[in-house]
């Protein structure tokens, strides 16, 4: 009788150590994927926002020039107003 206890508790503990590797596997498995998409979606933005700064053009007040938002101050006059001109996507 105390044998086949024995068996029983050697049986659930061996259930309940799967059940908690496979639960460990999972969550591990469903964060590194969360991971990688974080690391994807940054790398994304990333790119996004070189080529937006790129695109980007600052229109001087006083001069009227345009320079790219990378530059701090208009290369015309030497201002350091920014005046953000969004371009026109291609349609
Ligand atoms: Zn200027």
């Amino acid at each position: 009788m105390s044998e086949i206890l024995a068996v029983q508790i050697v049986g659930i503990f061996a259930v309940m150590f799967l059940g908690i590797v496979i639960v460990v596997m999972w969550f591990t498995h469903s964060n590194s994927k969360i991971e990688s998409n974080k690391e994807i979606k940054k790398k994304q933005i990333d790119v996004i926002d070189r080529h937006f700064n790129d695109m980007v053009r600052i229109e001087c007040p006083y001069c009227k020039t345009l320079y790219s938002s990378n530059i701090n101050e208009c290369p015309g006059c030497g201002a350091n107003t920014k005046k953000i001109v969004f371009p026109n996507l291609p349609e």
